[in-house]
């Protein structure tokens, strides 16, 4: 295919390395169609699943943050900012932007695809073939009215994240790198017409693949069946090779696998109070992987109709508690995109039974975890419920409630001071008539070892990650080095790292920008 139109601004191939040294692949571009035109414009791209696209060279790129476990399994030396910062194109990669479609907030959105994406390859690591994508490196056809750009906070945002949730047991995809770019870029965070210059950075990240739901939806929508099976051919060759599309019962147990995948990844966002804040089908990843870390949060106070999304606030459609049904949602508009390729199409019915019936064990199970009981049984429901209240009865912060709970020795409400926002004593009672009827339930014994791995002591809170973002905008990035250690061991108790992490949100932090409130802006 021809490099037509490549921009003076974009790198070319060049030089030896690190990077240059690795097994690369292209299965992705030989597998599938591709566009015949390469960067370019924003465009409606027809009948392909990508387009070539050369990163933006970076005026004065520096490596800030690195994954060193992970670039061990890639067995990759740290450095080469200036590749890892989109400035330069190496030998054996091939950079390309996916092009895909979604449902936004619950609407058909036609063509999105990768508008500050640009995948520079796949290469081989331990655990097999992954792709290298670069988040913030400039325009491709995709990027519609946007630059392509990213800034410094939401960069800062993805990379610890990523690894904290990676570090948590909670799939998702991963963060190599965080470069800042040199190149300053303009923001209106809260899209009020308050226009600020921020700092760009580009973060590298790793999956299997960035295929989304709605990489095949774009597919169906335009009725371009050949496209359709030629993305399905690849992706079960690859990334489910124990499935094929030899008929219409074949194509239903890969989905009931999607299904499984997607009700795991949900069931661990739910233990550790995580909320994606924007579950459009663009951002669901066909491995069931976190993906695409934007205006995410974590529950302090415990409330599940708390999105952190500015977006979202009239309809809180991706509130916290409502995740799983959402999950479900996206997965019926997956599973139309496979319509074209099945003969009785009904059969795919099922797959949205099997996700909630999965997603049911998966809760179950990690109720037990939580709360150390055991095993699971069904009268366990009520005293769930009861918690589920008793719990909103008054501001309580729910990471440090759960840990706290691991380490009870009795029934006791004041054991939880620490985790309360306000005055209990209104409440005692109630607590007290909760914590009664656990400590009966567990019979005073609680699974103390399988909740300590259930209820994480430290999760990235959104104003702990404020912290970092603040001093970094500084040049000071030892907050975001001190917060990538910490999230290492979520599980352990790190006593010196107690009084400044184990703690409820800051007052400063109730109405901040950042903290309580996060746009798409990014
Ligand atoms: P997201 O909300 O991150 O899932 O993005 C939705 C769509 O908007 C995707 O197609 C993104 O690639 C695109 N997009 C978001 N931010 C930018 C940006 N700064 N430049 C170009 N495209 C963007
Ligand atoms: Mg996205």
């Amino acid at each position: 295919m021809n490099r037509t139109q490549v921009d003076s601004n974009h790198a070319q191939p060049e030089g030896m390395g690190p990077l240059a040294s690795l097994e690369w692949s292209r299965r992705f571009l030989d597998e599938t169609p591709g566009d015949p035109q390469a960067d370019g414009p924003s465009r409606q791209v027809a009948e392909a699943c990508w387009s070539r696209t050369t990163p933006f060279a970076a005026p004065s790129p520096e490596l800030r943050l690195w994954s060193e476990a992970l670039a061990n399994t890639l067995s990759l030396e740290r450095g080469e900012a200036e590749v890892l910062a989109g400035g330069k194109v190496v030998a054996g990669m091939d950079p390309y932007a996916q092009r895909y479609g979604g449902h936004q907030f619950g609407n058909w959105a036609g063509q999105l695809g990768d508008g500050r994406a640009i995948t520079l390859g796949e290469v081989a690591s331990d655990g097999g073939v992954v792709e290298l994508q670069l988040k913030g490196a400039g325009h491709t056809p995709y990027s519609r009215f946007a630059d392509g750009k990213a800034v410094l906070r939401s960069s800062i945002r993805e990379f610890l994240c990523s690894e904290a949730m990676h570090h948590l047991g909670v799939p998702t995809t991963r963060a190599l790198s965080l470069c800042t770019t040199g190149e300053s870029v303009m923001r209106d965070v809260l899209y009020n017409g308050n226009k600020a210059l921020e700092q760009g950075a580009v973060v590298c990240r790793v999956a299997p693949s960035f295929i989304r739901f709605g990489s095949f939806q774009i597919h169906a929508a335009t009725g371009d069946d050949a496209t359709l099976r030629a993305l399905v051919e690849h992706t079960l060759r690859h990334h489910f090779p124990s499935h094929s599309m030899a008929d219409d019962a074949s194509v239903v147990a890969w989905a009931r696998e999607v299904a499984e995948t997607t009700a795991l990844m949900i069931s661990h966002w739910m233990r550790v109070g995580f909320v994606h804040g924007v579950m459009n089908t663009d951002n669901m990843s066909i491995h069931g992987l976190t993906i695409d870390y934007g205006p995410y949060g974590w529950l302090e106070d415990y409330n599940p109709g708390w999105t952190p999304n500015t977006t979202d606030v009239s309809n809180r459609r991706y509130r916290y508690g409502q995740q799983p049904q959402i999950g479900a949602w996206n997965l019926a508009r997956w599973l139309e995109s496979l319509i074209p390729l099945m003969d009785e199409p009904e059969a795919l019915e099922s797959v949205l039974d099997h996700y909630g019936e999965v997603f049911n064990q998966h809760h179950n199970q990690m109720w037990v975890g939580k709360l150390g009981l055991g095993s699971w049984q069904e009268e366990d429901q009520v005293l769930i419920q009861e918690l589920n209240t008793v719990l909103q009865t008054i501001e309580t912060d729910m990471t440090i409630f759960f840990r706290l709970l691991c380490h009870i020795e009795g029934p006791d409400v004041d054991h939880f001071k620490q985790a309360f926002y306000g005055d209990f004593s209104a409440v005692e009672a109630d607590w007290n008539a909760w914590l009664t009827k656990w400590w009966q339930r567990v019979q005073g014994a609680p699974n103390r070892s399988a909740m300590l791995q259930a209820n994480p002591k430290y999760v990235l809170r959104n104003w702990m990650a404020q912290v970092a973002i603040d001093a970094a905008e500084q040049g000071d990035f030892t907050v975001c080095e001190a917060l990538h250690s910490l999230l290492k061991q979520p599980y352990e108790e790190q006593i010196a790292m107690e009084e400044e992490w184990f703690c409820k949100r800051p007052e400063w932090a109730r109405n901040r920008v950042g903290c309580s409130m996060l746009s798409c802006s990014s």
